[in-house]
């Protein structure tokens, strides 16, 4: 009857809630063994230039290879790092494996393709991450012109005098500046303007529709204009269909990003297309 069928769904639904808060309760407690056990690894997402064809960049993405779980994706884990600060060392290891594959491409390729990596807000508050960028070109002898960092609106609320002077020491050395799921978040006209920020990445939230939705074109528009207003390029992120590429090349984002053009994938799987496309680009000029 409906009252079993009601209490069936409410141990359901609890039994449900449970296995969640175990599986974060898991992703808390293993995370450190995670990264001493080397568990986490990156993938790539090309970034493709919108006028010349061109892989123009790779976004970086963490993954976490866990034992039991299998893959989990940053959505599920990110969030429980900067709780518990080990986001930090989490972040410093993403730093140097960046560094090391713009090291690696550098080597095998004219003009390698930049590598953005995401930067949450806690790497700025808890340590002194120009100085680790500084420390890591060294290491590894790279063109900081092919190292963007990628941080979110979120950071430039909290102490955005000490964040703007640690983004203008990057930007000094060459290093991009892009804003992350621009559109999403709380940055005043006024951030935007007082940063040396190099890019604007729209969220994908504003490209899904953007067939359908007149007022997304405008918005894409709007932002597309007050970018290049500021001498910043513009990556429309989330694109899945060619007519949402198309329409984005049309409204003037510089770079696209999404599964239309490639999915995240491991740097070994990447070089092949990245060396092709480099001799077709070649052969074509
Ligand atoms: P994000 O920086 O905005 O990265 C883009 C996300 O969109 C990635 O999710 C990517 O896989 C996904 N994506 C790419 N193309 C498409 C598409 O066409 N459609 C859809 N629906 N999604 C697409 P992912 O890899 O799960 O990462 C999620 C978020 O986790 C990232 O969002 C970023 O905020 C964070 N994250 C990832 N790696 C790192 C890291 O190394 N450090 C830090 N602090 N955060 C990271
Ligand atoms: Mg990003
Ligand atoms: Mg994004
Ligand atoms: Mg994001």
């Amino acid at each position: 009857d409906a009252k079993a069928n009601g209490r069936n769904r409410f141990s359901f639904y609890s039994n449900e809630l449970n296995q969640v808060a175990q599986r974060n309760a898991r992703i808390h407690s293993d995370m450190r063994a995670a990264l001493i056990d080397k568990q986490f690894r990156l993938e790539f997402q090309p970034i493709m230039d919108s006028a010349t064809k061109k892989w123009a960049g790779l976004e970086a993405l963490l993954r976490w290879d866990h034992p039991e779980f299998g893959l989990v994706r940053p959505d599920e884990f990110i969030e429980i790092a900067n709780e518990t600060g080990l986001i930090n060392e989490i972040g410093d290891w993403v730093l140097d494996e960046c560094c090391k594959n713009i090291s690696r491409l550098s080597n095998i390729m004219d003009n390698p393709p930049k590598i953005s990596v995401n930067v949450s807000p806690r790497q700025f508050e808890y340590s002194d991450i120009c100085t680790k960028i500084i420390n890591l070109i060294d290491k590894y002898k790279i063109n900081p012109n092919l190292f963007v960092i990628e941080i979110t609106e979120e950071l430039l609320l909290n102490h955005p005098k000490r964040v703007a002077t640690a983004l203008e020491k990057l930007r000094a050395m060459g290093i991009g500046i892009s804003i992350d799921d621009f559109g999403t978040g709380y940055s005043s006209l006024q951030y935007l303007r007082d940063l040396p920020a190099t890019c604007l990445k729209i969220d994908k939230a504003f490209v899904n529709q953007i067939e359908q939705s007149e007022t997304d074109r405008a918005i894409i528009a709007t932002i597309v204009h007050l970018a290049h207003a500021f001498n910043m390029k513009v990556v429309a992120e989330g694109v899945e269909t060619k007519a949402q590429a198309d329409l984005l090349a049309a409204s003037g984002c510089n770079e696209l990003q999404g599964y239309f053009l490639s999915i995240p994938q491991p740097m070994d799987k990447l070089i092949p297309n990245l060396l092709a496309d480099e001799g077709r680009l070649a052969a074509a000029s």
